[in-house]
């Protein structure tokens, strides 16, 4: 591999994500930095219709600037009974200002009534890479939940106090950060997409050495 590519670069402001990336991407053996790091500044409109649409167009800009492997991801809920809003939009929700607790609020008052068993929602995460030679790799992965009655736990982040895990009788807000990247689409994702990155990489070198 030529020098620029044993880095890679996820396009991401959000730390407490980089954390979370470098931990499961560490055993690729590649260096992992943040935006920051890499000192690239981009504003880029996520204008894109779906999850994979914005998770490419973020990787592809910053590929493109820096001209090293890229990934970027997307990630939102979707709550069934709501026609799959928040979705793409779930940062913007009631504006990117507005406090979690009252977008948290609102969701929960939307669905006041609603039973159990048409309280179903998703968290989505699709990632993008970009390579230099013009590549593009997307994943998607969900994990699946209910919309909770009320707040619950202090970790995690968003919308994390209401979306409800039956199997585990508590929110993801209450899972350990550990047991949380297990389950969590983010993480799902990420090793998804390790496994893809693994085998076009080392399709490249296969392909060189011939
Ligand atoms: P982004 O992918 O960083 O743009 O995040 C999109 C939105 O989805 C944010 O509003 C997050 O709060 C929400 N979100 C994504 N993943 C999670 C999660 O694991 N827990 C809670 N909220 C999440």
């Amino acid at each position: 591999m030529r020098e620029i590519e044993r880095r890679i670069i996820f396009a991401t402001g959000n730390e407490g994500k980089m954390k979370e990336i470098r931990l499961i991407l560490e055993d690729l053996g590649l260096e992992i930095l943040s935006m920051k790091e890499a000192g690239i500044q981009a504003e880029i409109r996520e204008d894109g219709s779906s999850f994979e649409e914005n998770a490419v167009i973020k990787a592809r800009a910053v590929m493109e600037l820096s001209g090293s492997i890229v990934l970027a991801d997307d990630s939102g809920l979707e709550v069934d009974y709501l026609n799959k809003e928040p979705g793409i939009y779930s940062a913007r929700y009631l504006g990117e200002d507005t406090s979690y607790h009252v977008k948290n609020r609102s969701l929960i008052d939307r669905l006041e009534g609603v039973p159990d068993e048409k309280r179903t929602a998703r968290f989505v995460c699709a990632i993008a890479a970009a390579l230099p030679d013009g590549r593009v790799l997307t994943t998607r992965r969900t994990m699946e939940g209910i919309i909770g009655y009320e707040e619950r736990g202090e970790g995690g982040f968003g919308y994390d106090p209401i979306f409800y895990l039956p199997e585990y009788g508590c929110s993801t807000a209450e899972l350990s950060m550990e047991k949380k990247n297990e389950l969590s689409h983010r993480g799902k994702a990420l090793r998804a997409m390790k496994e893809m990155l693994r085998e076009a990489l080392e399709l490249r070198e296969e392909e060189r050495e011939e």
